[in-house]
């Protein structure tokens, strides 16, 4: 049973949904359909070793319910990595609603969800992800108290995610640069949203010198007047010479275009999914010399908030528990260079063999 937990990536073309879950190893997959309300949604349940399954739901207008069910199996597979890596006693899941977040959305709808979230009992929890929001977590809690991230509760995880990769980013200092105080380091910071702007003030608080992209200019005039941050281009980033990189918005920033012009000797940031191909560019990064904070592992701060939520703890609790990120990420590192595997390999053996060990009591 343990080895299930390796697996291989879903094919697409594979439209039979069993042997997709059998390959990814899901406990549980969801198909829950409403006509009065127009609700399509998956709600999948990849691992609960550890605890219920908890990770966010999408709104997202699919091509086609094989991209959904993709989508869905991926996600909640990813939870399951996330929440083992940072020690949480949850599994994952994941949920998509197929539909228009702009155009589509209701009370009755997201009520109707929250009765297929309560039919499973806890067995997962829900929150908000992409095209979610509050308000929508709001009418899903009418219906069932397994939801995380409501509004007046454990509040925007952003400053969370951003103190955990901040500690994160300090460790590969450590290791890298000889020094975990980020004063003097040269970071380029892509996307001044929500984490890029906490992240852009602990980085300036320590004396770091910040260069940033955003397609969003109100953004970049905010961080350069409150916090000297260089406003750079959208592609020029890539190019800077820098000793971290901080992708803070889009996922697949680390490709084999991009490869070839980073200079940097770090690559940390908020953004999922940064290798465009964890093999090919978890190895390739390695090649290069580059330490590499693996994403899931980096970002958590937005999932130790929502189980603080969950869990009755408090936001001292959520801070304490991401400032652990530092010496997970450095235990990475050390496991990299002692065996030399990539570190997104050694990430996913160390939150694979937590669930093991689990499955062994
Ligand atoms: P956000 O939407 O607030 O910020 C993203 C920023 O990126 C925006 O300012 C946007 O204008 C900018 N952007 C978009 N395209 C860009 C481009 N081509 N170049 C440069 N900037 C661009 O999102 P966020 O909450 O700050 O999250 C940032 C990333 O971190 C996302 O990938 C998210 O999935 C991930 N993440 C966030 C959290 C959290 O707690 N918010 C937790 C885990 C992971």
């Amino acid at each position: 049973m343990a080895d299930i937990l390796e697996l291989q990536d879903v094919s697409l073309e594979d439209k039979n949904v069993l042997a997709q879950m059998v390959n990814m190893d899901h406990e549980q997959v969801l198909f829950c359909q409403d006509r009065a309300t127009g609700l399509k949604a998956i709600i999948a349940v990849h691992n609960t070793v550890l605890g219920p399954a908890l990770g966010g739901t999408r709104m997202w207008n699919y091509a086609s319910e094989v991209d959904a069910l993709t989508d869905v199996l991926r996600l909640s597979r990813g939870m399951t990595y996330k929440n083992s890596i940072s020690g949480l006693n949850l599994g994952g899941g994941k949920a998509v609603i197929i539909g228009n977040s702009h155009t589509d959305k209701n009370e009755a709808l997201f009520r109707r969800f929250g009765q297929f979230v309560e039919s499973l009992s806890g067995k997962y929890i829900t929150a908000e992800d992409v095209g979610i929001s509050p308000q929508d977590m709001v009418w899903v809690n009418q219906e069932t108290n397994h939801v995380a991230g409501l509004p007046g509760k454990s509040g925007d995880p952003s400053p969370v995610t951003a103190y955990g990769v901040y500690m994160g980013m300090k460790a590969c200092a450590k290791v890298q640069l000889g020094q975990d105080s980020l004063s003097g380091i040269k970071v380029a910071v892509q996307g001044a949203g929500h984490v890029g702007q906490y992240l852009i003030k602990h980085l300036t608080d320590e004396g770091a010198q910040v260069f940033v992209s955003d397609v969003y200019e109100p953004s970049l005039k905010e961080v350069s007047e409150k916090y000297g941050a260089t406003v750079v281009g959208l592609d020029e980033i890539y190019d800077l010479d820098v000793d971290v990189y901080a992708p803070c918005a889009l996922g697949a920033t680390v490709n084999d275009d991009t490869l070839s012009r980073l200079k940097c000797s770090i690559i940390a940031g908020a953004a999922n999914n940064q290798l465009a191909n964890e093999a090919i560019h978890g190895q390739a990064v390695m090649d290069k010399g580059i330490i590499y904070a693996p994403d899931y592992m980096i970002n958590a701060g937005g999932v130790i908030n929502c189980f603080a939520e969950v869990d009755e703890r408090t936001a001292e609790w959520a801070m304490d528990k991401a400032g652990q990120i530092y010496n997970t990420t450095l235990e990475i590192i050390n496991g990299s260079r002692a065996n030399n595997i990539p570190t997104y390999a050694i990430a996913n053996k160390m939150a694979e063999d937590r669930i093991k060990q689990a499955m062994k009591k």
